[in-house]
């Protein structure tokens, strides 16, 4: 039996049927306006989602081996999240073709927060592996000698932020993240100068070229 639900267009009000479909793009048969799941509401319940499970698994006192048992953690708090700040946020919003598109800051800001996520999410799956695997073999060298370097660069400032096994998993993704902060700044000046010298090579070759230089507005 199919699922059908009702929701209301965020443009005019009027009422969607909504099928079950994979993708969420709905055209409101009033306004002709398509609706779409609202980034402000998924970006909101992400966050305190997140922030959620951190305290649930702080509660449970999850170890950096149980690493794993976080992420069904994390999906329940997502899903009990979303429903509950649905009451507050709508959603849906109606998708604009004319919305301007992210200015220079918020591109850097986004690309910032995808390497710095990124990085905190390679080294917790990452360290996971090598954790059981150094664990399974019995070499606590190796594990510790790992985990060094996860601890820097905050670990040469202050001990608290050295990754060791004994530690809890939430305070174990606190240091990661403290520390990913400043490998994500780095890579990022390094991505920035690149693609800068890149894009002044280009123009260089468009002005011996005699092609005159289109309009683009990557700054730094
Ligand atoms: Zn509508």
């Amino acid at each position: 039996m199919a699922e059908i639900r009702i929701i209301r267009c965020p443009g005019c009000g009027g009422q969607i049927t909504l099928l079950p479909s994979k993708v969420f793009r709905y055209l409101c048969p009033h306004c002709k306006g398509i609706v779409i799941l609202s980034r402000r509401h998924l970006t909101l319940s992400y966050v305190l989602g997140f922030i959620l499970s951190l305290i649930i698994a702080k509660a449970l006192q999850l170890s950096v081996m149980a690493a794993p048992l976080w992420i069904p953690i994390f999906v329940l708090s997502f899903i009990v999240v979303a429903q509950l700040t649905a009451l507050v946020i709508s959603p849906y919003e109606v998708y604009r073709y004319d919305a301007p598109p992210p200015g220079v800051i918020a591109r850097n800001l986004g690309m910032f927060l995808a390497i710095w996520l990124g990085i905190v999410f390679t080294i917790m799956t990452y360290g996971y592996v090598l954790g059981w695997a150094a664990y399974l073999i019995g070499s606590h060298r190796d594990l510790i000698e790992s985990m060094d370097m996860w601890s820097v660069p905050l670990g040469f400032v202050n001990p608290e932020f050295v990754v060791r096994p004994h530690k809890g998993l939430v305070e174990v993704i606190g240091i990661v993240s403290a520390n990913s902060y400043f490998w994500a700044l780095g890579l990022m000046l390094v991505f920035k100068f690149v693609h800068s010298r890149m894009r002044r090579n280009r123009v260089t070759e468009l002005a011996i070229s005699g092609t005159t230089v289109g309009e683009e507005d990557d700054g730094l």
